[in-house]
């Protein structure tokens, strides 16, 4: 095993911020590429790494190459105002830390930092990407059609498939669409695992739980014990939908993530001040609810959650 330091940028007053890499290797089997944090709010990947890396330390892995990048961006985590890390955008530029990958030329440091990250996982023919969403999610997953079945181990209620269509930029997109490119499979994905800002001890055993067994069903790990896994609900792109809110007011919701709601069903209660008055939001069409945004005093047309339109 190696730590390796990658430079990104020279702060102005001689500071350094850097991203930290640790490889592993053991003979011929499978290369898979973690990272997190890549999105400032979403530090449970980052946790979730460092648990695998303290794991490592008794339980080599068995067969492959593994490397493991458990802090991705460091600059989004760094964004923070009052009790918030709104990191997900460059404040400079006002662009998504990971809509990035698709310009790695030149001095900018976003493209020094897409660069740097692809470069660290390329040759690996698994990337997974981890972050979170909303204040409440269901475990879901962002992933190639063909990159379904490899996923699966890794559990997730509902796996969300992209083709060449709907790339944005994102860096599993890329890594899967470098990998068509040069005629090699690379099974890359978005692993959606728990919520912004929030490091949760019992979230954080399940999904490590979920995480091992994954990597055990790669020939990486020893065998874990077998989970009876139901297979995920494949969505399209298009069905990924934001929930944004039809009323303005302080939301409560009536409804939990993972259930479905029908149309005219109401899932959220929204308080109205200059009323006096409280109201519902109905869903408008049959849906899923992913997740539930940070966001509960809302206008009109601001973004609450994450669903699938059924
Ligand atoms: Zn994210």
């Amino acid at each position: 095993m190696y730590i390796a330091k990658h430079l990104i940028q020279t702060t102005v007053s001689g500071d350094t911020s850097l991203i930290t890499s640790f490889h592993y290797e053991n003979g011929s089997g499978s290369k898979v590429y973690l990272q997190g944090n890549l999105h400032g709010p979403e530090i449970f990947g980052t946790a979730l790494l460092i648990k695998l890396i303290e794991y490592l330390k008794e339980n080599p892995i068995i067969a492959g190459t593994l490397t493991v990048v458990p802090q991705a961006n460091p600059f989004g985590v760094q964004s923070q105002m009052y009790g918030l890390i709104y990191g997900r955008w460059n404040p400079q530029t006002g662009n998504n830390w990971n809509r990035i990958f698709s310009k790695q030329e030149g001095d900018g440091v976003e493209s020094v930092l897409a660069r740097t990250l692809i470069s660290l996982a390329k040759d690996h023919e698994v990337v997974l990407d981890i972050h979170t969403s909303g204040a409440e999610t269901i475990p879901y997953v962002f992933t190639s059609k063909e990159a379904s079945d490899v996923l699966y181990p890794l559990g997730g209620e509902c796996h969300i498939l992209y083709d060449e269509s709907d790339y944005y930029g994102a860096f599993d997109e890329t890594m899967w669409k470098c990998g068509k490119e040069s005629g090699k499979k690379v099974s890359a994905a978005t692993w959606e695992a728990s919520s912004h800002m929030t490091l949760d001890e019992k979230d954080l055993d399940a999904r490590f739980k979920d995480l091992l067994y994954f990597l055990s069903s790669l020939g990486m790990l020893n065998k874990e014990e077998d989970m009876s896994l139901s297979y995920p609900k494949l969505f399209s792109m298009k069905q990924a939908q934001y929930l944004f809110s039809s009323q303005a007011g302080y939301l409560t919701w009536t409804k939990s993530v993972g259930e479905v709601i029908q149309t005219g069903e109401t899932y959220a209660n929204i308080y109205e001040p200059w009323s006096g008055e409280m109201k519902h939001l109905y869903a408008k069409s049959p849906l899923i609810l992913l997740s539930k945004g940070t966001l509960q005093a809302v206008s009109s047309g601001q973004e609450i959650g994450n669903i699938i339109v059924l």
